[in-house]
């Protein structure tokens, strides 16, 4: 999937290896959604944000990819 906020990037689907929890983020501009029907509809988050959020490093070995 096209990611909508920088058009180039595609949106992979992850999970966060310790929280368990799936998102979807632009491999490329690091938009992050948490929901696939709110990509595009709602603001984005952005990845190293939200990780620093909630407790852990903005890094993408901290996911688990799913599908490019
Ligand atoms: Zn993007």
């Amino acid at each position: 999937m096209l990611c909508p906020r920088c058009e180039q990037g595609d949106i992979a689907k992850v999970k966060i290896k310790k929280t368990g929890q799936e998102i979807f983020v632009c491999q490329e501009c690091e938009a992050t959604w948490f929901s696939i029907k709110d990509i595009g509809l709602s603001s984005f988050k952005d990845f190293g944000t939200y990780m620093e959020e909630i407790g852990l490093l903005p890094l993408w070995d901290e996911l688990i990819i799913h599908d490019e």
